[in-house]
């Protein structure tokens, strides 16, 4: 009996040595040491980054030892397509992967390609982490093994504009995504007067493309960084305005000195452009009144035939004294009195967009002064060439007047104005 156990025990020992053997010659066999896992990243040449970890197997006990082969680092540039790999003759059903997004989970699944849909369709910059569990089997053997993949993605800057139909006295606002530091925008264009600067804002970038009202009607082109982007310029009707000034006020009001006066004064006051934006989301109205001139009216001075201008602003018509403020946040860049436009204020709220009001009583504030929405700047009145007390208010991008009720329309609940 006794003889019986010991030959099936010898028996026993011979099969599971001999087994074991196997199965590590047969792991051995396939990858020349264990398990091989790998992620590869990207879909060209140029940006092919890969990293593989592998594992050697200890015959028995199943002691992993892993070293990492990486290539290079795992930074890319452009879409990615990440391409998960196992090399073993091993059960590896059990399979299980997430992606991390600043430690965040975003991603659970044991689909690989869940997280590549995922990477493609948030087309953004990011540090992501993949992870990989993996329970696998071979034969008897069963085990669990976990790696952790960084990669950093790094896309191409895009350019967005936010329309590609736009009036005059309307803008176009262009913003990037995926900006890296150094990225910047080169800016050709078929307009005849192109007031487009790009300034920082967090890590991207933001413009505003002002349309001036002597462009012609139809197709263009901005080129930014060599890219033509197409949009529009499409008709909008303005109102014809008949009025009279007395001749001696239009005499004084728009002579060449008054007009070189008032010019030097500006190009002054419009080379400020600093970086900072300072304005709101929300704009507020200036003051309240009747509107009695709106955004480019064509303007028939003393029954002439041919138009005297095109009304740059709005008017808003109101008692002499009335208050006037300060439609956003910014820095005074003109306070003073002018022939052409009497008493007048000019505001910078940055990303080259300013804020104008002419025709005051009183100026309130002085030149530097850093002002917030809402405050106190002056008083409505009827200097320079006006006919009445009324304020003229304008919005400028660089040197292009833009439709201000674009600002103020929003804070207008439609029953402070009356047309
Ligand atoms: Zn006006």
């Amino acid at each position: 009996m006794k003889r019986y156990i010991l030959l099936t025990f010898a028996l026993i020992s011979i099969l599971v040595t001999a087994y074991f053997i196997d199965s590590y010659n047969k792991v051995a066999d396939l990858n020349s040491g264990g398990l091989r896992i790998g992620l590869t990243i990207g879909n060209n040449e140029e940006n092919f980054k890969s990293k593989h970890t592998q594992n050697q197997y200890k015959h028995l006990g199943l002691r992993v030892k892993t070293f990492n082969n990486y290539t290079t680092s795992n930074k890319i540039v452009g879409v990615p397509d990440l391409i998960f790999s196992i090399d073993a003759n091993i059960d590896t059903s059990n399979l299980y992967f997430t992606l991390r997004k600043n430690s965040s989970l975003v991603v659970e699944t044991s689909n690989f390609d869940e997280i590549n849909n995922y990477l493609q369709f948030n087309k953004e910059d990011n540090n992501y982490e993949v992870t990989v569990e993996l329970e696998y089997s071979f034969r008897f053997i069963k085990g669990y093994y976990q790696e952790k993949f960084l990669i950093d993605i790094d896309y191409p800057m895009e350019v967005i504009l936010n329309k590609t139909s736009v009036s005059k006295g309307d803008f176009i606002t262009i913003t990037t995504k995926n900006r890296s530091d150094g990225d910047f925008i080169e800016t050709t264009s078929d307009l005849n007067k192109l007031s487009l600067e790009f300034y920082q804002d967090g890590e991207e970038l933001l413009g505003f493309l002002p349309i001036d009202y002597k462009e012609e009607l139809g197709n263009h082109c901005i080129n930014l960084n060599s890219k033509c982007y197409q949009f529009e310029i499409v008709d909008k009707q303005f109102n014809e305005v008949h009025f009279n000034i007395d001749n001696s006020t239009l005499k004084r009001t728009s002579s060449d000195e008054a007009y070189k006066q008032y010019y030097q004064a500006l190009n002054q006051a419009y080379e400020e452009n600093t970086e900072t934006i300072m304005y709101e989301d929300k704009f507020i109205i200036p003051t309240e009144g009747r509107l009695s001139s709106d955004f480019l009216d064509t303007r028939y001075i003393n029954e002439s035939k041919t138009p005297s201008s095109y009304h740059q602003g709005i008017d808003i018509a109101n008692k002499e004294g009335s208050k006037i403020y300060a439609v956003a946040s910014g820095k005074v860049v003109l306070s003073q009195d002018l022939t052409v436009s009497g008493n007048s204020i000019i505001i910078y709220h940055g990303a080259n967009l300013y804020s104008v009001y002419y025709h005051l009583s009183e100026l309130k504030v002085d030149v530097g002064e850093k002002i917030t929405q809402g405050q106190l700047i002056g008083l409505m009145g009827t200097t320079g060439m006006s006919t009445g007390s009324h304020l003229h208010f304008a919005m400028r991008i660089g040197s292009t007047y833009i439709d201000p009720w674009i600002f103020i329309k929003e804070a207008n609940d439609g029953s402070i104005f009356e047309k």
